[in-house]
């Protein structure tokens, strides 16, 4: 018999970004579960809901990925989880309807419930094998500890969240996405709709459409949609990222040296990182010269010329973040007009300072 399709969970991948997705997903109103530690390695935040959850994954700085693969993924929505109490009979049925499963997985995670008191959430897990779909991955998630999932103190978010309202795949071929689910739920949850198919999924569902369809829904979502989705037209590939900056203690260890974005990334912000990468290589390749293959001396002298003043840079670039990342309607105005009178050299002064930098660049012999 075919399982009834509700939804367990839905996963993002954060690779080894996760700290920063939970501070973008407390800004949006949701409250995040304490760190999870998965005994298989991975580890987790979650957003409770009412009778499902999202859950944000990742992988500890240096930790191993071997089990779970999420690098081999892009960062993003990752996993549609589905809940089952009879994970042994979903695995049976799913095998008889020819679909290929990976091995079932039992993991545990330490939940602390406070007072000292540590219980193990246990689950049971039937993946389809990797390779099923092209979008991610689709599983069931069996629950022996419910109680240390969906706790109350956990369930409120200040968005007024409640739960999964619906998940969307974009799909150039609706039918063919369409057959896992025909396969998994049964021909009679899955219908068809403009540009696709829906799957019932308790109150919610999971679509399936084409890009003309998903255009559709969401071209007049407002804010930058419209360009989101004229730029699907000419990418085959297209992600968002946060602003970031590395910072390292050192740029160099034995015979390895750091220049550009991998040795003190100042970001967009900045508006000059290539300048300093050039630099960089420019000073390095100078003090290698000059310390005739002594790499030590060398790496010290650059470092010592360029750090502090890649540091400085950095703190300025940081001073930008209100300006172009800004919150208000107000400050998206204003910002667009600097940046428009930018061409003008004297309004250029007035904002950004002298933009000149004062580094006395070292003559080299080379
Ligand atoms: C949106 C945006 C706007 C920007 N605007 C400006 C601007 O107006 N002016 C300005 O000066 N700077 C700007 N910057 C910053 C500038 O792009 C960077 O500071 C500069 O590109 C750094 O050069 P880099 O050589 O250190 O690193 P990168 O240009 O990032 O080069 C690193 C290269 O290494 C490759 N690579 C990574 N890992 C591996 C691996 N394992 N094996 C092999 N190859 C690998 C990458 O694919 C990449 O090609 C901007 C940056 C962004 C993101």
């Amino acid at each position: 018999m075919h399982p009834t399709p509700v939804w367990d969970h839905v996963v993002i991948n954060t690779q080894d970004r996760t700290d920063e997705a939970v501070a973008a997903f407390e800004k949006l109103g949701f409250t995040m579960t304490p760190r999870g530690y998965h005994s298989m390695g991975s580890i987790n935040n979650l957003a409770i809901f009412g009778t499902d959850y999202l859950e944000l994954i990742g992988i500890p700085p240096g930790g191993n990925d071997e089990r779970l693969g999420l690098f081999r993924f892009p960062r993003g929505l990752n996993g549609l989880v589905f809940g089952t109490d009879a994970s042994h009979e979903v695995a049976a049925a799913a095998e008889a309807a020819g679909l290929p499963l990976q091995p079932p997985r039992e993991f545990s995670r330490p939940v602390d419930l406070g007072g000292g008191v540590m219980e193990d959430a246990k689950f049971r897990t039937i993946n389809l094998a990797a390779g099923a779909v092209d979008y991610g991955r689709v599983y069931f998630c069996h629950h022996y500890t419910r109680h240390l999932v969906w706790r109350d103190e956990w369930r409120r978010h200040r968005n007024g969240a409640l739960g999964i309202a619906r998940a969307m795949i974009i799909s150039s071929d609706a039918d063919k996405t369409a057959e896992v689910y025909r396969k998994l739920f049964g021909n009679e949850m899955v219908s068809r709709v403009a540009g696709g198919f829906t799957l019932a999924v308790g109150l919610s569902r999971l679509d399936g459409v084409d890009e003309g369809e998903a255009r559709k829904q969401f071209g007049d979502a407002g804010w930058e949609c419209p360009q989101m989705l004229d730029a699907l037209d000419d990418a085959d590939d297209l992600y968002f990222d946060v602003v970031s900056q590395i910072k390292m203690d050192h740029w160099s260890r034995g015979r390895v040296g750091l220049i550009g974005d991998a040795a003190g990334c100042i970001s967009l912000l900045g508006g000059e990182g290539t300048g300093l990468a050039m630099t960089e290589a420019y000073v390095l390749a100078g003090e290698l010269d000059r310390a005739r293959g002594d790499h030590r001396e060398a790496f010290e002298a650059y470092e010592a010329l360029m750090h502090p003043f890649v540091a400085s840079k950095q703190a300025g670039a940081a001073r930008f973040v209100g300006f172009f990342a800004t919150r208000t309607k107000f400050g998206l105005w204003l910002r667009n007009i600097v940046m428009r009178a930018m061409n003008v050299g004297p309004v250029l002064r007035l904002v950004a300072g002298d933009i000149r930098d004062d580094l006395e660049l070292p003559q080299y012999a080379i």
